[in-house]
């Protein structure tokens, strides 16, 4: 017997009158599904007719479900339960909108490393996708051993994570590594995202104490772009913690970038909010402007104010090209209503 509330299950998670064993997925491999319920380690597949049928909303890793439960051989899912927190990306199949790629994490771990791949713009955009989905983000610096300008690059950081605990660590000297502790409790979930070639499955593996991930492979499979129908999984930590790793920023896209971008940028957000002389401010060369001012007195770098209009421009972008804002909270909403959505938006 396994307890699932190990695994992050809480019993308010089960809806009222719902029929079925609940459970875990644990990795996806095309249509198979790996998942923890209370009678052990199981397989599954979807129950065509709620998933292909009624549109119920296919499972990723993370997810937690509700089992037809077999003996003899695979079990049949037959709901995905709602999700507290959910990363996304654009489904490879046309039409098909989006497609969850972890979900019901606690942490997500933004990583970006301090050798000369350091790039504090793409940290930003990380950032902003990982207050979209829900969950606390922690900026993890990794490969600390490799840092030669350390105080200057945490100073950066220090810059743009406005709220945030920021972690510098190593894989190989162990250095920081304590320090993740707390997000790593028992039946906490995290999530690891950053680009391929940062860490991260280098930081699974001195965290689990052993190898649990290629380090390499991943790699080549993310430069290839190929995480569909890649084996993903959830890992379980010595500590009781689990671990998914996500594909990078470029197979997420900026989807929907534009609801995490207040949280990311809070610190401008907050000289917008006391208003300019002029309502319709563009802020450029107006007087008045409190951006300007805020620039001008050293409050807000003009550097910070330019990184938010490029993603706000660029949120902007990703959704008028779908044509449909898509709004977090409306994720659970049957997939079939999507695709109803999608070809009006075509005909338009
Ligand atoms: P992933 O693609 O994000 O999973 O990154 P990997 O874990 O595969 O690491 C990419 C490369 O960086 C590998 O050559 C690792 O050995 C190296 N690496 C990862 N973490 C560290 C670290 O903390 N210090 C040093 N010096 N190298 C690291
Ligand atoms: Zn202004």
């Amino acid at each position: 017997m396994i307890n699932l509330e190990e695994y992050g299950w809480l019993p308010s998670m089960l809806p009222e009158g719902a029929n079925g064993v609940p459970a875990r997925v644990t990795a996806v491999r095309r249509e198979r599904y790996e998942l923890v319920c209370p009678h052990g380690t199981v397989h599954g597949r979807l129950k065509s007719a709620e998933y292909y049928e009624r549109g119920e909303t296919f499972p990723t890793v993370g997810d937690f479900v509700l089992l037809q439960y077999e003996t003899g051989g695979d079990s049949l899912i037959i709901k995905t339960l709602p999700r507290t927190s959910f990363f996304s990306r654009r489904d490879p199949t046309p039409g098909r909108g989006e497609q969850a790629v972890a979900a019901n994490f606690d942490t997500v771990f933004v990583m970006t490393s301090l050798n000369q791949d350091f790039n504090i713009s793409r940290l930003e955009r990380y950032l902003t996708l990982a207050w979209q989905s829900g969950a606390t983000p922690v900026v993890v610096l990794t490969k600390a051993d490799l840092a030669d300008d350390y105080d200057e690059r945490m100073q950066e950081v220090h810059t743009i994570a406005v709220g945030v605990d920021v972690c510098p660590v190593s894989a190989v000297t162990g250095q920081g590594l304590d320090k993740l502790a707390p997000y790593l409790g028992p039946a906490r979930t995290v999530v690891l995202l950053g680009s391929s070639g940062v860490g991260k499955s280098s930081l699974v593996n001195a965290l689990a104490g052993e190898k649990q991930m290629d380090v390499s492979a991943i790699r080549e499979d993310d430069a290839r772009g190929r995480h569909t129908t890649t084996h993903r999984q959830m890992i379980a930590l010595p500590s009781g913690a689990m671990v998914v790793d996500t594909p990078g920023m470029r197979e997420l896209g900026m989807w929907d970038v534009s609801t995490g971008l207040g949280e990311a940028f809070a610190d401008v957000e907050e000289v917008l909010a006391r208003g300019c002389r002029f309502s319709d401010c563009r802020h450029q060369t107006e007087p008045g402007c409190s951006i300007r001012m805020a620039i001008e007195d050293g409050e807000l770098s003009a550097e910070r104010w330019q990184h938010y209009l490029k993603l706000g421009q660029e949120a902007q972008y990703a959704d008028d090209k779908v044509g449909y804002l898509h709004n977090k909270h409306k994720w659970s909403k049957e997939t079939s209503k999507w695709i109803k959505q999608m070809k009006k938006v075509k005909k338009r």
